[in-house]
C-alpha cells in the first residue's frame, strides 16, 4: 500500500476541538480530583463520560457551537456539560487548572496518566521515596514496586504506564456501530461490513476494520477524517485508509466493489493463520479477484467446495480442514440456552432479590437459574454466612413449590480457600443443587500452588463448576497462572465442569482455554455471573467466545434440561 506520512487534515477542521483532546481534560479533572479525597463518585462519572466521548461519532465542539443539548448523551449530565462547553469556548477547563497549580509537581504529573489510580502511586512513592514518572518507570522495570508493593500493585502501574491501543470488544461493538451510521449516513457508503478481529468477537480489539462500496473513496476518506471533530489520518491510498480513533484504537476502511465483495470480506475476516490455510486451497487470494466475480462469501466457498466457516471460526485451527469435509460443528446460539448458573442476588452484592433474577430469566424464556452468592469467607462481597444460606436454601424450596413459571436452582459461588478446601462445610454443601467453585484470594500464590489448589478442591465431591478459572481481567490484569493441561485433566477426571464467565471484562475461560477443555470432553457452562437483572444479556457476550472455541450446543451444560443436569451434577 502506497502511503503518505503525516496528512493533514483539512483546513476546515484544523481549529476544531477533537472528541479526544476533550476526553483527555475531562480524564485529567477526575485524577486530580480523586488525590483531593473528592467523592469517589463524581471522580468515576468524569471517568466514565471521557470513556464515552472518545467513542461519540458527532463532534462535540461542533455540537456546542450550534448549542446542541449535550445531555442528550449517556453519561453526560449538566456539570459535565458545563465542563465541556468552558473547554470548547476557551480552550482550558479553569478547574483542572486551578487544581493543577495547587498540586505539588508529582501529583500534577499524574493529570497525564489518566489510567493510574492516582491514591495508589502517591502510595508507591510514598513508600519507594520517588516523585516522578520517570522513576516509576525505573521501579516497575528494577522490579522493586513488586518486591515492596506486590504483583497486583506492579500490574497496575505497568498498565497505567503503557500506551492504550487495546479495547474490549463490548466497547468496540459501540464504536462499530457508531461508526457503521457515520459511513452510510455522512459519507454516501453504498454497503459496509465490519471484518477483521471484530467480526471474529475477538475479545480485546487493537482496530476495527470495515469493508465498504463507494462511488467516491477519497471523499469518504476526507469525511472520516471529521469523525468525532477531528480524527488523524495515519495512511491512505486507493487500496484503503487507516486512521487513529479517539478512542486509542485503529480504524481501516477498504474500498471493494460489489463483483469482488465476497472475497474481498473473506480475504478481510480471516487471521493471518486462517487465511495461510484457506490459500492452501484456493490459491493466492490476491490473484483470484480479477477472473470470477465472488459477490458473496457463500459463492466463495461454494466454488471451492467448502462449507461456509462461521465468522468466529476463522483463527486458523482446523476450521479449514473441517469445512472440506462438510463436518465443521454447528455452533451453539443463543436460542440453545436453557438457563443460567451463575447469577447474584441481594443475599450477597447482587442488586436484586432471588425473585426479581427469577423473573427477569424467567421472560428470557429459560427453565432453571441458579443462584449462586459469594460464600461466607468473601467478606467484600457480602458473602453468605452458614445460617444464612440454610435459611435461603429453605426459601427457595418454598417459591419453587408455590411455582414461579421457572426452576430456582439451590447454588452457591463457593470461594476455593488458599490450602484448597471449600468455604462450606459438606453437609451444607450437600443440600445444594450445583456449586460454583471460585478462587477470590490469594492470587499470589505460584503456578504450582495455584493448580494443586484447585485440583484439590475438584477432590470434593460437591465441587461442580470451576467459576472464572484464571481471574484474568482484560486489560487489567493476567490472572493468575494454572497449568491449565493438568487441571483439564483432572476436571475430566473428576466430572467437573468449566464456565466462560460472560461478564465483558472477564470472559474467562478463553476461546483457546474452552476448545482445550472441550476437545477433552469437559462440558462448558456459558454463564452471566450477573449481579442484576439487566446483566442476565450478557450471555450472548459468552456464548461469542463459545462459538470461537467450536462448540456445539451439545457441548454446553446450560443448553440441557434441569432433568439431565441433575444427573451430571451428582458425583
Ligand atoms: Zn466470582
Ligand atoms: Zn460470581
Amino acid at each position: 500500500m502506497e502511503t503518505h506520512e503525516e496528512v493533514q487534515s483539512p483546513a476546515q477542521t484544523q481549529s476544531v476541538l477533537s472528541n479526544a483532546e476533550i476526553a483527555d481534560r475531562l480524564a485529567g479533572l477526575a485524577q486530580l480530583l480523586s488525590t483531593q479525597k473528592e467523592n469517589p463518585y463524581k471522580v468515576k462519572a468524569y471517568h466514565r463520560a471521557a470513556a464515552r466521548i472518545r467513542s461519540l461519532s458527532s463532534s462535540l465542539d461542533e455540537l456546542v457551537r450550534e448549542d446542541a443539548d449535550l445531555t442528550q448523551f449517556p453519561g453526560i449530565g449538566e456539570a459535565i456539560a458545563s465542563a465541556i462547553r468552558e473547554i470548547v469556548l476557551t480552550g482550558k477547563l479553569s478547574k483542572l487548572d486551578t487544581l493543577r497549580g495547587q498540586a505539588a509537581p508529582e501529583v500534577a504529573s499524574l493529570a497525564d496518566y489518566t489510567r493510574l489510580d492516582p491514591k495508589r502511586v502517591l502510595r508507591v512513592y510514598k513508600k519507594l521515596k520517588i516523585s516522578s514518572i520517570e522513576s516509576l518507570r525505573e521501579k516497575l522495570e528494577s522490579g522493586e514496586i513488586e518486591s515492596a508493593l506486590g504483583l497486583r500493585m506492579a500490574q497496575h502501574i505497568r498498565q497505567g504506564l503503557s500506551e492504550a491501543h487495546a479495547m474490549l470488544l463490548y466497547r468496540a461493538d459501540d464504536l462499530r456501530d457508531a461508526i457503521e451510521e457515520f459511513l452510510l449516513a455522512k459519507c454516501a457508503v453504498k454497503a459496509v461490513q465490519v471484518v477483521g478481529a471484530c467480526r471474529r468477537r475477538v475479545e480485546v480489539i487493537e482496530e476495527i476494520a470495515f469493508v465498504i462500496e463507494t462511488d467516491d473513496f477519497p471523499a469518504v476518506v476526507s469525511r472520516m477524517q471529521r469523525y468525532g471533530g477531528r480524527t488523524a489520518l495515519l495512511e491512505s491510498s486507493t487500496e484503503g485508509a487507516v486512521f487513529a480513533l479517539a478512542a486509542g484504537i485503529i480504524l481501516r476502511l477498504r474500498p471493494c466493489s460489489a463483483r469482488a465483495w465476497g472475497l474481498c470480506v473473506i480475504a478481510e475476516t480471516g487471521s493471518q493463520a486462517h487465511l495461510k490455510k484457506l490459500e492452501v486451497i484456493t490459491g493466492r487470494l490476491t490473484s483470484l479477484s480479477g477472473k470470477t466475480a465472488f459477490k458473496t462469501e457463500a459463492a466463495f466457498y461454494r466454488k471451492f467446495s467448502l462449507a461456509y466457516i462461521e465468522p468466529e471460526l476463522r483463527e486458523g485451527y482446523d476450521e479449514v480442514e473441517l469445512a472440506g469435509k462438510n463436518v465443521l460443528p454447528e455452533l451453539v446460539t443463543e436460542a440453545d440456552i436453557r438457563g443460567d448458573l451463575h447469577a447474584h442476588s441481594t443475599s450477597s452484592d447482587g442488586v436484586h432479590s432471588i425473585q426479581q433474577m427469577a423473573t427477569a430469566a424467567r421472560e428470557r424464556g429459560y427453565e432453571y437459574i441458579g443462584i449462586s452468592d459469594h460464600s461466607q469467607s468473601l467478606k467484600i462481597a457480602r458473602g453468605v454466612s452458614v445460617d444464612d444460606l440454610w435459611r435461603q436454601i429453605r426459601y427457595i424450596d418454598k417459591l419453587n413449590a408455590k411455582g414461579h413459571g421457572i426452576r430456582i436452582l439451590k447454588s452457591s459461588e463457593v470461594d476455593i480457600l488458599a490450602d484448597g478446601s471449600l468455604d462450606y462445610p459438606d453437609e451444607l454443601l450437600k443440600a445444594l443443587d450445583y456449586t460454583v467453585c471460585s478462587i477470590h484470594s490469594r492470587f499470589g500464590l505460584n503456578r504450582e500452588q495455584q493448580t494443586e489448589r484447585i485440583m484439590r478442591a475438584m477432590d470434593n465431591r460437591y465441587f461442580n463448576i470451576l467459576g472464572h478459572a484464571t481471574g484474568r481481567l482484560l486489560l487489567k490484569r493476567p490472572g493468575y497462572e494454572i497449568d491449565i493441561a493438568r487441571v483439564v485433566d483432572h476436571a475430566r477426571g473428576n466430572g467437573c465442569f468449566f464456565e466462560i464467565n460472560s461478564s465483558p471484562d472477564r470472559l474467562d475461560l478463553s476461546a483457546e482455554n474452552t476448545r482445550r477443555a472441550s476437545a477433552a470432553g469437559v462440558l462448558i457452562a456459558v454463564n452471566t455471573d450477573s449481579h442484576s437483572m439487566g446483566e442476565l444479556q450478557l450471555v450472548g457476550r459468552g456464548l461469542d467466545q463459545a462459538r470461537r472455541a467450536g462448540l456445539a450446543k451439545s457441548a454446553v451444560l446450560n443448553c440441557m434440561s434441569w432433568q439431565k443436569l441433575h444427573g451430571l451434577f451428582k458425583r
